[in-house]
């Protein structure tokens, strides 16, 4: 789908607040492989505790602005730790950053390294698992407007653990 132009009206030109954002440095550029920060992010939990099954995940909104109608964060997984499993209407656009892991997407897990990159459908359940002895750090892009995840029922984990590889792989616990 190529892009739509649209006329839009001028917007007022940026002031020095708005220049003096347009850079925010990462926190420590020598810090190739351990959990990455940068100036004014801010590093809040992936969810709230007790809402949905996760471990050892963070997350930080790397940009989001209305013009963009999107969402640019930044997930954290450490090792052994693993996002919760779930599906909604709404797609994730993700770059892999660094760090090693694993994902469901549908009824596949894949391998993830640094630069790989994953597209996770319209109601597509999915799990993101860092390796024992390494973080999973990766970019995830999503639409500003979206809908609230689901987590799977009893009959919905029946039928995905009827593959013996991703029984393996799926978490449902903290
Ligand atoms: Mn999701």
């Amino acid at each position: 789908m190529s892009p739509t132009i649209v006329a839009v009206e001028p917007t007022a030109p940026a002031d020095a607040a708005a220049s003096a954002r347009a850079l925010r440095r990462v926190a420590d550029p020598e810090h190739g492989t351990g959990p990455q920060r940068w100036d004014d992010v801010d590093v809040h939990d992936y969810k709230v505790a007790g809402s949905a099954p996760f471990r050892g995940v963070t997350r930080q909104v790397l940009f989001e602005r209305d013009e963009l109608a999107c969402q640019v964060r930044y997930f954290e997984v450490e090792p052994g730790g693993h996002s919760t499993l779930e599906r909604h209407a709404h797609v994730h656009a993700v770059v892999v950053l660094h760090g090693l892991g694993r994902c469901l997407v549908g009824t596949s897990v894949l391998d993830l390294g640094p630069r790989d990159l994953v597209e996770v459908p319209p109601m597509t359940w999915h799990q993101f698992r860092a390796a024992d002895d390494a973080p999973l750090g990766f970019l995830c892009i999503v639409n500003v407007e979206r809908d609230r995840p689901q987590l799977p029922t009893g009959a919905d984990l029946e039928a995905l653990c009827a593959d013996p590889t991703v029984a393996s792989f799926v978490r449902v616990a903290d």
